[in-house]
């Protein structure tokens, strides 16, 4: 299964991803995961993303395209993979489509959670992350067994750094003009199922899934 989930930051994908690697046993391929690796090693590609993620901007294509080009390489990625985070602009879809094609593969379902923007501020808000798995947890809508720690692998859970609400407000406004012209993009490919993303995350779960197998 090779799936794209898109949304704005908080509407639920790295949730649902979480959930659906766990099911079909294929990796979760999330770039802001990946860069927030890379700034907390220290790394070069850590040290040119860190400012553009503190802002609340998008990472340069250039930079994005090439990790997302050299994962979809790896052995672990033959059985499937679950994007979540990328493609955000145009010419990184556009990209996706070459590197796909190159390795004789197609997209199986594009999935686009919908989500008000006050509830959106309200989920990033309350957002904890497992420092160790990436799993996201939120205080009161999806809470951990314990207030520190991560139910899934007993990480140390921490607030990150951009779910700040004015670094919220500009990365939402950034969604609308640089990333939501995707819907359009993969309505017109006949690959696009849009959810409402305003439901609790089980039945969000139960529609994707749905969703998967109709594709
Ligand atoms: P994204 O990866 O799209 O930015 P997350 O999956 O990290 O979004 O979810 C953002 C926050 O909202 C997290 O705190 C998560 O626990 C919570 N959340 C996710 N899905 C739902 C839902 N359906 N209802 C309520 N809260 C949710
Ligand atoms: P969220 O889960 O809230 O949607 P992410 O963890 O996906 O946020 O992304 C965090 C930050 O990492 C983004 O604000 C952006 O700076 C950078 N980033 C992640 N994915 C991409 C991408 N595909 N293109 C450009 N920048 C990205
Ligand atoms: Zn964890």
């Amino acid at each position: 299964m090779k799936l794209i989930l898109l949304g704005p930051p908080g509407a639920g994908k790295g949730t649902q991803a979480k959930m659906l690697t766990e099911r079909f046993g294929i990796p979760q391929i999330a770039t802001g995961d990946i860069l927030r690796g890379a700034v907390q090693a220290g790394t070069a590609l850590g040290l040119q993303a860190k400012s553009f993620m503190d802002a609340g901007a998008l990472v340069p294509d250039e930079v994005v395209i090439g990790i997302v080009r050299e994962r979809l390489q790896q052995q672990d990625c033959v059985a499937g993979f679950i994007l979540d985070g990328f493609p955000r602009t145009v010419a990184q879809a556009d990209a996706l489509q070459v590197s796909l094609e190159s390795l004789g593969r197609r997209l199986d379902r594009v999935i686009s959670l919908t989500v008000d923007a006050d509830e959106l501020v309200e989920r990033l808000t309350g957002r904890r992350t497992c420092r160790s798995c990436g799993r996201g947890y939120h205080v009161t809508f999806d809470p951990p067994r314990s207030a520190q720690q991560c139910d899934a692998c007993g990480g140390d859970l921490y607030q990150r750094d951009d779910d700040r609400e004015e670094t919220i407000r500009k990365r939402l406004t950034v969604y609308d003009q640089q990333t939501s012209p995707l819907i359009a993009y993969y309505r017109a490919a006949g690959s696009l199922t849009e959810l409402d993303g305003m439901q609790p995350i089980p039945v969000v779960q139960e529609q994707v899934l749905v969703a998967l197998q109709a594709g």
